[in-house]
This record gives C-alpha cells, structure tokens and sequence, in this order.
C-alpha cells in the first residue's frame, strides 16, 4: 500500500496558510531527471502484480545498477525456491564501515489494474497536463525509480557513505501477497539487509491543499493487525423446542458487549506530536482538543470528543471490530455454535495477550471462548527522536524550506511492519508532494505530479546521502 495520509480528511485546515506554501522546489540536474523519467517510465511498463510478480523488474533494476558500475557481487538477486517470479534484488553501496547500515526499501509490485476502467493505459507511462498516469506511479515506482537513479548518481559522482547504504527493491507487498520480499530477506538472506535503521519511500511525504504546501509526513509507526475468533457452543436440538440455552443469543449477546467496549486512551510520542502539530497547523474547533488529549496525562474529556471522529478515534486507542459471523446448521434445528471474527488494530505498545483479557472481560461470559488466530507481526514505534527528525528536516528544508515536519501513525500496515519487527528502526519518508484530497494509490488513473517526482527525484538524493552519514 501507499500507507495512507492517516490525517488527511480529518484536519479542517485554517482558512489561512502560511506563505511558505507554494514555492517549487529545487529539481536534480537535467541528465538525472531524465534518467529518472526514463526508469519511471521502465518500471511502469513491466507489470508487477500480484499475478505477474516483480522478478522482470528486479532483474531490470540489477542490470541499471551493473551499468552503473556496482560490483556484481554487490548486487544480488534473490527469490523463493518455490516462487520464482517473486523476486528481489539487493544492492549494497560500501561505505567506510562506520556505523550500522541503511537500509532502503521499495516494493516492486502493483494493485492489479482494469484497463477498461481507465482513462488510459494503466501499464504504460502516459504523460498528460503535468501528470504522470500509470499503475504504481505514486504507490510506489515513483519511490523505486528515484531511489535506483539516486544511486547511479552518486556512483557516478564517486561518492563514499559514511556507512553502507542497502537498497532493498522488493516483491509482494500489496494485498494477496503471500512472498513478500522484506519478510523473506529477513528470514533467509538476513545479512544481505542487516542494519541499524530502514528508511521506506512508500510512505510519508508532502501534503498540498489547495496547491499550498501545508505539511511534510514522517511515518514513524503503525498499528499491528491481529484477529481473535470467538466461539460458544449449545446442545442443540429440535427447532420446535427452543430452551435457554442457545449460541447464536448468547454470542450476539456477548458482541453487544463489546460493541460498547472501548480500549482505553493510548498516546504515543509520534501521536502526541501529531496531535501537538495539528493542533498549531489547524487553528479550528479541535485544536484545543487535540492540545488538550497531547498532554501527560491525556484529558480524557478532550479524548473523548475526538474519539467522535472515526479517524482520530484510531489514532487514540486499540480498536476491535466484528467482520465475520456464523452459527448454527440448518434452518428447522437449535444451534450447536455459533462464532465471530474480531479483527484488531492494536496501537503500538500493545500486546495480542493484553487485547484478548480485555475482549474476555468485556464478553464478560465464560462460555464464549477467545482464541488468537496467528501470532502478529508486531511493530514496535520507531520514536520520532530530535536526532531522526533534524536529519529528516535537513533535507526537507533544503528542498522545501519551512514546511512542518509531521511524525504520523499510519492505521494500515506497509513492509515496515517486518523491519520493526526484526528490531530495525523504521521511517517512511517518501518525497512525493500530493493533494491531501487526492488518493488514486490502488484506483483508477493513478497518477504522479511531474513536478512532484522531478523534486522526489532530487530530495531522493539528497536523502540517500543525508542518511548515509554515521549516527
Ligand atoms: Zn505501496
């Protein structure tokens, strides 16, 4: 996915804006840019879905990074036994040796893509009215192509990180994905990615509204998905002889009980400072709110008002929710059983075991039992540290000088969730500006400003360098 603006369409922004807003920003040399475009418009073009698989593209990438002069060795390809089509390639760019290693990711494949519900052809680049269409033009080739070009730059220039800098370019992100490259690197080629922090473009970025720059996305966290089946059974019987005992009652019994069961408030640094930043950037009615639910403690009235909001109401507490029922075994007969999906998004911090003594307690019925359906992957936040953010805004600010720098908690879940899991500290930080009202990632007509990736292109750049330096 392109983790999602968690905050976009839920801020009403002020009907001012700063003047810092509307500048463009600086665009990499003219050679670069077009060798930018040229891959953007490569990479779009080999389809990656989830049927297709990323293995064209891979190979594409490592042989761009053999040109340019890595050593074979340095650039490896990588794919399951039984998946072949699944693959992955791995580049490191040797440093001094100071310092743990970077680690770049960027997932190669793409949503699947109707062409009869488009207005052009979503596998081939189409440039039209300052825009780039194409499947995976924002989410995320865009990142892919700029990343590769970054690299063949700095080879070119001759550059020498402080630290070794990894580009993971990977498979199977999207839904469906039953390959993912992260999960597989980690697992079975674990020293090709071994680092100290992972920076992945697919998320994060610049937010315009109204053409305006209003702020710069850091993603620092996200929830952890988790599902728990509840289950009760009954005797059963004869449907003309109904007693008390009955397991479709007592389960939707029970799920009324949850319904109104609410996890307690949970503020992490990234929320905190979301809201705190929101709260300045949006001078509305949920500003004093938003102040007031960033303090330590939360004021729970405050939480409260805000929890009305769907979104923010995710972004301030574990949320569980019924997606799938069943029961019973034929029309004329008593239940013997009935159950239920409860899929959970726990905030950062929180465990499966924790979730699952609150959703026992507020069944409040030991008849129904609660069982955890997989182990999750947990991740952990990756705190927005002074040190984190000042590198992050020296490089924004150099390309975009004065916008706010946002750290955010992304509700979804994206490849992050495998390196924080693995225990690397990871951040999103894609460079691409879009309007906060615009989300085409996965739908129709995607599309990229040709503005926006030109700048992305540079900032991606600079980037790669910034993050590069030792600690
Ligand atoms: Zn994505």
């Amino acid at each position: 996915m392109r983790a999602c603006l968690p905050w976009y369409a839920v801020v009403t922004f002020a009907l001012t804006y700063p003047a810092w807003a509307a500048t463009p920003g600086p665009l990499p040399p003219e050679d670069d840019k077009q060798l930018a475009r040229t891959i953007l418009k490569e990479l779009v073009e080999i389809k990656t879905t989830h049927e297709s698989g990323s293995t064209v593209a891979a190979l594409a990438i490592q042989q761009h990074l053999l040109t340019a002069g890595f050593p074979a060795g340095d650039v490896v390809f990588v794919a399951p036994a039984d998946r072949p089509t699944k693959g992955n390639v791995v580049v490191r760019y040797r440093g001094k040796g100071t310092g743990k290693p970077v680690l770049f990711l960027g997932h190669l494949d793409v949503v699947e893509a109707n062409p009869q519900d488009w207005s052009v052809d979503p596998f081939k680049l189409t440039e039209k009215d300052g825009w780039f269409y194409g499947r995976g033009s924002i989410d995320m080739k865009d990142g892919d192509a700029a990343l590769l070009e970054a690299l063949i730059r700095l080879k070119r220039e001759h550059f020498v990180p402080a630290r070794d800098v990894i580009a993971a370019f990977t498979a199977d992100e999207e839904a469906g994905g039953d390959s993912n490259g992260p999960a597989f690197l980690l697992k079975e080629h674990r020293e090709l990615v071994a680092a100290g922090l992972t920076v992945n473009l697919d998320g994060g970025g610049g937010a315009f509204k109204d053409g305006k720059r209003v702020y710069f996305e850091m993603g620092t966290s996200e929830k952890t998905y988790v599902t728990y089946t509840l289950e009760t059974t009954s005797p059963g019987g004869h449907g003309s002889l109904p007693g008390p005992d009955n397991a479709i009652y007592r389960l939707a019994d029970g799920l009324g009980r949850l319904q109104s069961y609410k996890f307690p408030i949970m503020l992490t640094a990234t929320t905190r400072a979301s809201f705190e930043k929101f709260a300045s950037l949006d001078p509305g009615p949920q500003s004093a709110d938003m102040r007031a639910v960033a303090q330590t403690p939360p004021d729970p009235a405050a939480a409260e008002r805000l929890s009305q909001v769907v979104r923010l109401n995710a972004q301030l507490r574990t949320t569980c929710v019924a997606t799938l029922i069943s029961g019973g075994h034929a029309e004329n007969a008593l239940p013997q059983r009935a159950r239920a999906t409860i899929q959970c998004r726990m905030m950062p911090g929180d465990t499966a075991e924790d979730v699952q003594s609150a959703l026992t307690a507020a069944l409040n019925d030991p008849k129904i039992s609660v069982t955890l359906d997989a182990p999750p992957i947990v991740s952990p936040e990756s705190a927005p540290t002074a040190q984190i953010t000042a590198k992050v805004a020296g490089v924004v600010h150099s390309m975009w000088p004065g916008v706010p720098i946002v750290p955010t908690m992304a509700s979804g879940f994206s490849d992050d969730r495998q390196t924080r899991n693995a225990g690397i500290a990871s951040y999103d930080l894609s460079g691409v500006w879009a309007d906060v009202d615009e989300n085409r990632a996965h739908g129709r007509d995607e599309r990229v400003g040709v503005q926006e990736f030109d700048e992305s292109v540079e900032y991606t750049y600079r980037l790669v360098k910034a993050m590069s330096k030792k600690d």
